[in-house]
């Protein structure tokens, strides 16, 4: 019998050096919706070793067509997401540790939520909160793989500290989006495309492929198919108060120009 994770180890770019890599990996997945919820499915079947999840909320019967950690027993039950997402990632891999957090990620939390991982996955759901998470990524110097998803198409981007730009660099305005996708509605497909894109973008930063990792805005729509890279031409970290160490959003930070 192969081992578990001889399929991927076959993948030359990744090989069984990036396997124990991803073993002695720590990612961190804040929101464990649509994105969160199936990007931690594929962070723990492909053998991450450490997984913290951070979410405050119950799954609901209208998640089900499209989060995959929760089934309709856990919505009877009234399982916290945390609960009943570290129960399922635990049948499927006993060799993750899984640490729940059932909390929302806030000004007071958000840097003791993140710290000692390599990766944080934005599983977010609100443009206030995503800032929030921006902001205490840079200060922590934790690479960021930020998605987004509503109807049948969504966007990505990396934010790797110092090195090009971050959320508000590509999203100057702290404007919540005009609609949500409670309005909008939402394929779980799309959903789906976007979280496995953002997991293979934190594999990579696992496994060390940090020059495969993407560069630019992905814009991803599948109703018509069409993806696209966007740059981002006019990168100036010291136009962007969070780039240049201005955290506006954290607690007791002073501007460090
Ligand atoms: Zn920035």
């Amino acid at each position: 019998m192969g081992s578990r994770y001889q399929m991927q180890e076959r993948f030359g770019p990744w090989g069984r050096a990036g396997q124990e890599r991803l073993r002695q990996g720590r990612a961190v997945v804040v929101g464990l919706g649509v994105l969160g919820g199936t990007a931690a499915m594929l962070l723990a079947r492909a053998g991450v070793g450490f997984l913290r999840l951070v979410d405050p909320d119950h799954p609901s019967l209208d998640n089900l067509h499209r989060q995959v950690l929760y089934s309709e027993q856990d919505v009877t039950a009234g399982r916290p997401k945390v609960e009943a997402g570290a129960a399922y990632l635990r049948s499927l891999n006993s060799e993750v540790s899984i640490e729940t957090h059932q909390v929302a990620l806030g000004p007071g939390n958000a840097l003791d939520l993140l710290r000692g991982c390599g990766v944080v996955l934005d599983g977010l759901d609100s443009a206030a909160a995503r800032y929030l998470l921006n902001e205490a990524c840079l200060k922590l110097g934790i690479p960021l793989v930020h998605a987004g998803v509503i109807k049948a198409q969504g966007q990505l981007v990396v934010v790797r500290p110092g090195q090009g730009p971050c959320l508000r660099c590509w999203f100057p305005s702290r404007r919540e989006p005009p609609a949500s996708s409670a309005e909008l509605g939402i394929i779980g497909p799309a959903a789906a495309c976007l979280a496995s894109l953002q997991t293979a973008e934190a594999l990579k930063i696992l496994v060390g492929a940090q020059d495969q990792v993407l560069e630019g805005l992905l814009s991803v729509d599948l109703w018509p198919p069409r993806f696209r890279t966007l740059e981002h031409r006019h990168w100036d970290r010291q136009a962007c108060p969070a780039c240049r160490g201005q955290y506006e959003l954290l607690p007791g930070d002073s501007p460090g120009l």
